[in-house]
């Protein structure tokens, strides 16, 4: 098959949809990929490392899109990349296609195979091709909410670790899943005092017996939720409820009554976040105070560390890039119910009830 990787055009995005150890591979499969030129450019992937691992450098977008068979990306298509679609041509990336009514209509017009790596699912039901962003987020979440923690970011002033003779900071993590279970390991491992809470007891006896006591694990309620969070210097909002908003679990009020200084780093700003003074900022400008409690909410925090992030994502997608080239979509989807739930559109058709619902379309 021959895959084509253009260069993201999303405004700041470093990442890429292939690097070239993901190539190689492919080539080694017996299948063509053609790279847009600077497609890995701005984290460390010259041109000459992609030819090094078998590829063709193509000058622009159009070359690769009119080239390829597949198309792999990291962002949703923007409107002038889903005007180069064309019909029965795969394209696998994140689309995010719920709020995004453009771009649904653009794809249903190509006639495009569209598949997401967003719903992509593993035999336990999670989702595989995000959680690597998750990790990043969640290790990510303890860097940023220590820089919201010194002075010049308007913070108490407070090192994570504290010094011998000086006591650590208490950090409270609000949801033990992937976010949250990450962001725990980074800051036990900084030696803070930290506080895990989450509702499901299963995740509890996980996390339970994975910190053996450096993390402690409590059951979120009302109460505790407001005893631990009234308590941190460092919160870290890491609750997800699949399909919807995030609950609001830190109220006004609880912000007014927290430390003077503490800080709050908002991870599920994605899903709309946990703390109702929470609104989305960016990587140029992340973090705001209110009522004296530093907030971080940048909603697309792995963008920041691009190269993690897109190596990271490339060891979870790259199976299924190698299925799909190996196989062709068709057998590949046929023969694959977890990667069958990546499909979103298909030939002018949405496959994904709630987008389809959403949108009054025909499914
Ligand atoms: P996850 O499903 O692995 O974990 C969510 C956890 O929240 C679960 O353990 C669940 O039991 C817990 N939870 C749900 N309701 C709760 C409640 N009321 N009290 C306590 N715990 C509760 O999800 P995840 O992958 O860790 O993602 C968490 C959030 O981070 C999501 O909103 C995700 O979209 C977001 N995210 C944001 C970024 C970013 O750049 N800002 C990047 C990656 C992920």
């Amino acid at each position: 098959m021959i895959i084509g990787v253009p260069k993201e055009i999303k405004n700041h995005e470093y990442r890429v949809g292939m690097v070239p150890a993901s190539v190689r591979e492919l080539i080694s499969h017996g299948h063509s990929v053609y790279v847009e030129t600077n497609a890995g450019n701005g984290i460390g992937f010259s041109d000459d490392d992609y030819k090094a691992a078998g590829a063709s450098i193509l000058p622009t977008a159009a070359d690769v899109f009119a080239k390829a068979e597949m198309i792999v990306k990291v962002k949703e298509p923007q409107a002038v990349e889903r005007a180069m679609l064309r019909e029965g041509q795969i394209l696998f990336t994140y689309l995010h296609l719920a709020p995004d009514f453009p771009q649904t209509e653009d794809l249903i017009k190509s006639k495009a195979v569209c598949i997401a790596y967003e719903t992509v699912t593993d035999s336990k039901g999670r989702l595989p091709l995000l959680a690597p962003m998750s990790e990043v987020a969640g290790r990510m979440s303890i860097q940023a909410g220590a820089q919201a923690l010194e002075k010049s970011h308007g913070g108490s002033g407070m090192l994570l670790s504290g010094v011998p003779g000086v006591e650590p900071a208490k950090i409270v993590v609000l949801g033990g899943g992937v976010v949250g279970s990450n962001a725990a390991r980074m800051a036990v491992g900084l030696r803070a005092d930290v506080t895990i809470l989450d509702k499901n007891v299963d995740t509890l006896r996980r996390l339970d017996e994975e910190f053996q006591g450096r993390a402690k694990v409590v059951y979120s309620t009302e109460e505790t939720l407001e005893q631990h969070v009234l308590n941190a210097d460092l919160v870290i909002g890491a609750v997800l409820i699949p399909g919807a908003a995030a609950p609001k679990l830190v109220n006004e009020d609880h912000i007014k009554r927290m430390k003077p200084g503490a800080a709050v780093v908002d991870v599920a700003i994605d899903q709309g976040g946990c703390f109702a003074t929470s609104h989305a900022t960016t990587h140029a400008d992340p973090t705001y105070i209110v009522d004296d409690v530093v907030h971080y909410c940048v909603a697309n925090m792995p963008g920041a560390v691009a190269r993690t992030s897109t190596v990271a994502l490339n060891n979870a997608t790259l199976p299924y890039i190698v299925k799909l080239a190996n196989k062709g979509y068709r057998d590949a989807l046929v023969e694959d119910q977890h990667l069958r739930n990546g499909l979103n559109v298909i030939h002018g058709q949405v496959t994904i009830k709630e987008v389809a619902e959403g949108f009054e379309l025909p499914y």
